[in-house]
């Protein structure tokens, strides 16, 4: 047996990674499969080269609590390592990773969240073991090899009699550490971090049913068999071509992201690109109300098939945090703060590539089925509304597919809605004025009276849309929005006379002043006569438009 002193500079670095990455000790179970799976594709590579001359077979990753021993074990199939390599890549590689980790992050590491995001290695498994052995064979031609190490910077190595290919890792688990001998967690954690790796992953057994044989008698039970338990799926649908996949498999791994979702998405988009950047991935859109309050973080993001994050705030411009499903990126930077990531030239480019991508979608559906469409419009337009107002580049492209719909149940696009209103719905200073309601029952009236001037009455009635009138009064030229119960109704030049009040001048002026003495002259109501529909409501008394909108935004907070 052979014995040494890890290269160190500080004297002690465990004590360093307990005390820094404490809220994420969990991450250590993460790193080491990420590893396993490092090693087991590295051979993959190596037969498919020919540089290994072995069998690749169909390698598999176990994970296995020994409870009472205290050792959770975690074995890989892969590459394994030769003594020089253990003393090369563990005793100095993983080592060096971790100190430069630590002396890097120190300062970013109570930047909450960020630490997790991103492990240190090999070495994170000194967070939850106070001593952790490897024992590994080397596809080369050469004795396995045992290292041992109790958390200090000395270690051991001797030779061992492992005979398969491969490496285990044992971790003498930490008494303050025993929630990690718990199938429970480690089922927990499997499925948060590993739940897609592209190797399969055994932890324990389960008993499959199979079928009964002919002769068997109908009391007999049905015969059962124990089988491997994997509890990944290594081929998930975001790594496949698009072209090989339909409908129904986009919605099948809708339902394994979120099994407890029992809505079906309305449509995704399935992200696919290598070159300036490496991304793939499956956005959902899911149906969406008009409340503000939607859940975000759940967008999952990736780095080859490892799970990191659901937060992709940063990363995703934040309109789009609220659609669903997966991202899966080795190109995004986690090392760093919230704040440098927007700013990050990559991760900028990656944002707008997946903004790009959301529009040309939409843009399509629009294209390809606007029946469809204007039937989602309803459950999507929120985020619609919420890009345009967020992102110009979404605006731009957004122009050509956002609908208006009407009271009566008509959808327009921008341009349409302009040619149809041109020339009938002009004030004195030549803007068009475009008329809304807000909700169909209250303004009911307003409604039926602008109807039967022959105007066109839109139903606006998502809680962002006073902003994106703004927005559209402000980019487009010559238009402006008006409620049906504001002043403007009466502006409007008309092409003809279509006035249909049945009072006289003298009822109207008596009227309009008994109704003025009512709501008091300093008000900033109107009565207005000449707009009057029906029988049924001789009068409208309006608001200026502006006055109403100036008392929404100090409702919403915001201009
Ligand atoms: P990284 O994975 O970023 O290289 P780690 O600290 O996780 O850093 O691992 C250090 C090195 O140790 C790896 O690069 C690899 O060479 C070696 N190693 C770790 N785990 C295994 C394993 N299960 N099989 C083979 N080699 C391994
Ligand atoms: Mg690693």
């Amino acid at each position: 047996m052979a014995t040494g002193k890890i290269n160190v500079s500080v004297d002690n670095i465990f004590p360093l990674i307990k005390k820094f990455l404490y809220s994420d000790h969990e991450i250590f179970l993460r790193e080491l499969i990420s590893n396993a799976t490092d090693a087991t594709l590295k051979l993959k590579h190596l037969t498919a080269i020919g540089e290994a001359k072995v069998e690749y077979g169909n390698p598999l990753i176990e994970v296995k609590i020994d409870k009472e021993g205290k050792k959770l074990h975690v074995i890989d199939q892969g590459l394994g390592m030769t003594e020089e390599e253990v003393k090369k890549y563990i005793n100095e590689v993983a080592f060096s990773g971790a100190e430069e980790f630590l002396n890097k992050y120190e300062d970013s590491a109570k930047d909450a969240g960020i630490i997790g995001h991103f492990g240190l290695g090999f070495y994170s498994a000194f967070m939850v073991a106070h001593k952790v052995e490897i024992i590994t064979k080397s596809y080369k031609e050469e004795p396995a090899v045992h290292w041992t190490c109790d958390g200090s910077p000395n270690f051991t190595i001797e030779e061992s009699n492992k005979t398969e290919r491969g490496t285990e890792i044992i971790l003498h688990i930490a008494e303050d550490s025993t929630e990690f001998l718990e199938e429970g967690r480690i089922r927990e954690l499997l499925r948060k971090y590993n739940k897609f790796m592209p190797v399969p992953i055994k932890f324990g057994t389960k008993t499959e049913t199979l079928p009964k044989p002919e002769d068997a008698k109908e009391e007999d039970p049905a015969p059962t068999k124990e089988v491997d338990n994997i509890i990944n799926n290594p081929n998930p649908a975001w790594t496949k071509q698009p072209t090989d996949l339909k409908d129904e498999d986009y919605k099948s791994f809708y339902r394994e992201l979120y099994p407890m979702q029992f809505e079906e998405p309305l449509f995704h988009i399935h992200l696919n690109v290598d070159y300036p950047f490496n991304l793939t991935g499956i956005l959902y859109f899911p149906k969406l109300t008009n409340d503000l309050n939607i859940q975000k973080d759940k967008i999952q993001l990736y780095q080859n098939q490892v799970f990191v994050t659901d937060n992709v705030e940063g990363i995703v411009p934040e309109f789009l945090t609220m659609l669903r499903g997966v991202i899966d990126s080795p190109d995004i930077p986690l090392n760093v703060s919230r704040s440098y990531l927007q700013a990050d030239g990559a991760v900028k480019k990656i944002s707008s590539y997946i903004t790009g991508k959301v529009a040309d979608k939409l843009n399509s559906l629009f294209k390809n089925n606007r029946e469809d469409f204007e039937k989602k419009w309803n459950d999507i337009k929120i985020v619609i509304e919420y890009g345009m107002l967020s992102e110009d580049k979404f605006f731009e492209k957004a122009d050509k597919f956002a609908l208006y719909p009407t009271v009566d149940g008509a959808y327009y696009t921008f341009e349409e809605l302009q040619e149809k209103i041109k020339g009938n719905q002009t004030d004195k200073d030549d803007k068009m004025v475009i008329l809304y309601a807000s909700d169909k029952e209250a303004q009911h009236s307003y409604i039926e009276t602008a109807k039967a001037k022959g105007y066109e009455v839109l139903l606006l009635d998502s809680p962002i849309i006073g902003h994106l009138m703004q927005k559209l009064e402000t980019t487009k030229e010559k238009i402006s929005f008006a409620r049906v119960d504001a002043d403007h109704i009466d502006k409007l030049i008309q092409k003809e006379d279509t006035q249909i009040s049945k009072l006289s001048d003298e009822e109207k002026e008596k009227l309009k002043a008994d109704l003025e003495a009512v709501f008091g002259e300093k008000s900033n109501y109107t009565v207005q006569l000449e707009a009057m529909d029906s029988d049924a409501s001789p009068f409208v008394i309006t608001e200026p438009e502006f006055l109403r909108r100036m008392k929404e935004m100090q409702q919403t907070g915001g201009g």
